[in-house]
């Protein structure tokens, strides 16, 4: 099962693929998360990508590209990916095409996570995560339960990502609906997304999000041809 997360800023696809994991054994594959990474690290790529990302603006597609096609031959995405951030571009939804040609893979969907932009806004600009286990809280939505010390782990340490302030969120909404909506189109004439409520509680985020993954067991892929039994 190979399934794209689309949606803006705030969405929810990190939450909701880090569920996928966590329930399916699937792989998570986020350029956001692979670019702070390398950014973090000093890597040719994340000094490339540092300015570019505190922007709010896109890392050329040749270069997530390539970090999504590294991915791809980890072992750990036998049981199927998520992609998380990515394709954005159409020239990305090209490559990624390819790169799971090369490899004998198929997207099975791409779903759409359908949100209230202006609430967006203050999503991105309250969340923050534990410093040490990664767990998301937010300003006004959801604190730990002792002031300060993460809920998950313990520790007392937090961080906000660079670019979720105000400013660059606006940017960053922006990129997405001059370049990554006008994906969708692609993948809809393939018969491949489907919709959910992203603004509904996650819960109810990751039941939608099952019930159309467990509707692709039950049906050939699109474009393939089923063979009728003999008899
Ligand atoms: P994200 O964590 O998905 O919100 O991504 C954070 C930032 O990383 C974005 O605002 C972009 O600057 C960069 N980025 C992540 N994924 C991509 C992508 N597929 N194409 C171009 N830039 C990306």
């Amino acid at each position: 099962m190979n399934i794209i997360l689309l949606g803006p800023p705030g969405a929810g696809k990190g939450t909701q693929a880090a569920r996928l994991v966590a329930e399916r054994g699937m792989a998570q594959l986020s350029t956001g998360d692979m670019l702070r990474a390398a950014v973090k690290a000093g890597t040719p790529v994340g000094l490339q990508a540092k300015a570019v990302m505190e922007a709010g603006e896109l890392v050329s597609d040749a270069i997530v590209s390539a970090l999504i096609g590294e991915r791809l031959d980890k072992a750990d995405t036998a049981e199927g990916v998520i992609f998380d951030g990515y394709p954005r571009t159409a020239a990305q939804a090209d490559a990624l095409d390819l790169l799971l040609l090369e490899r004998g893979r198929a997207l099975d969907w791409v779903i759409e996570l359908e949100v209230d932009e202006a609430a967006l806004i203050e999503r991105v600009v309250g969340r923050y995560t534990c410093a040490n286990c990664g767990a998301g809280y937010h300003d006004r939505f959801k604190s730990p339960v002792v002031v300060g010390t993460c809920d998950a782990c313990g520790a007392h340490a937090f961080k906000r990502r660079p670019d979720d302030n105000a400013e660059t969120v606006g940017t960053r909404m922006a990129e997405y609906r001059a370049k990554t909506a006008p994906i969708l189109p692609i993948y809809e004439a393939r018969g491949l997304v489907r919709r959910v409520d992203g603004m509904a509680d996650m819960e109810m985020v990751g039941s939608a999000i099952g019930a159309i993954l467990a509707e692709r067991t039950d049906r050939a892929r699109p474009g393939s041809v089923s063979v009728p039994a003999r008899g």
